[in-house]
């Protein structure tokens, strides 16, 4: 791995890092879980690009990227933006490509901006997704009534194999990561995988602790991925441009090396701030309400917790 640390990330010009840090936001936003609230100002239009076969990617609208797969009679839909409006927008979109009716749905974790969109969603179709997202996605259900019909009517654990009228899908939960239920669909006949949100180009990944998400989970899941299927030659993901696999492998040697050297500076006995002030992390601005660590302190924090 260590030849592949110098593969810095691609980032494409600064468009592609306007738009991550927009998504990012956006994530940062919906990680408590299914709130309501909508974002100020319009979003970026949609648009519908094809990857590869019948595997689609759908930027803009309100949310995160969300993923296509057309069917012989049916389509597939791969999470659901974050607003009903985005939600149905992207529907009548999908239909100048496709116009079939909507067959299912996956959802590839329980973060807003990728299921709140649901709510838009005015036919019984099936949404299948881990157990543990429709675990994460209850207790804002329980609360909000009107989100009731955006929970996933099947589930599946570890692996489900799925034969989507002549596709096949592979989808995988490698343990707890971006959360604890986050799904990776393979789609080994095109080469494709469909992760979400386990790449973030051009900033530090986002680890929602209160939904079980970890660090060495996360390092575990992205070489998974990569291991899983050796074939696979893009990535997609939520809030990232298509990535190939020295990008994946780029992204695992670069947090691999904040960990050695978060590890080293505790050996040298340097406090959470010396390392912090280290990494350039700044403090939240006081009377800021909810906290999220940022990466330093979840990776100095397992660290504690290994040894
Ligand atoms: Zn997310």
């Amino acid at each position: 791995m260590r030849d592949l640390r110098s593969k810095k990330i691609i980032l494409k010009g600064s468009v592609r890092l306007v738009a991550a840090a927009m998504a990012f936001i956006l994530c940062l936003t919906m990680a408590t879980g299914l709130t309501l609230a909508q974002q100020p100002g319009s979003p970026p239009p949609l648009a519908i690009e094809k990857i590869k076969d019948n595997v689609y990617i759908i930027k803009g609208g309100s949310g995160a990227n969300c993923f296509l797969i057309t069917g012989k009679k049916t389509n597939l839909l791969i999470d659901a933006k974050m607003t009903p409006e985005s939600f149905k927008d992207m529907l009548a979109e999908i239909q100048k490509i496709s116009a079939r009716p909507l067959g299912m749905i996956i959802l590839t974790h329980s973060d807003g901006d990728h299921v709140n969109g649901l709510r838009g969603l005015q036919e019984k179709v099936k949404i299948l997704s881990h157990r543990k997202t429709y675990e994460e996605m209850l207790p804002a259900v329980e609360q909000t009534p009107e989100l009731k019909d955006i929970l996933p009517t099947e589930t599946y654990e570890g692996k489900k194999l799925l034969d989507f009228e002549g596709t096949r899908l592979e989808l995988r939960n490698f343990g707890p990561a971006h959360t604890s239920g986050d799904t990776i669909i393979f789609i080994p006949g095109s080469r494709v995988a469909i992760a979400g949100d386990l790449m973030f180009y051009g900033r530090d990944p986002l680890i929602h602790k209160h939904k079980n998400g970890t660090f060495y989970g996360y390092l575990n899941t992205l070489q998974a991925m990569l291991d899983y299927r050796p074939e696979i030659e893009i990535f997609l993901s939520g809030h990232a441009e298509p990535a190939g696999r020295q990008e994946v492998a780029g992204l695992i040697a670069s947090l691999k090396d904040k960990e050695a050297k978060i590890r080293e500076m505790m050996e040298q006995g340097k406090t959470l701030d010396d390392i912090k002030a280290a990494f350039g992390v700044q403090p939240p601005p006081s009377g800021s309400q909810v906290r999220r660590p940022p990466l330093v302190e979840i990776i100095y924090q397992e660290i504690k917790e290994k040894k």
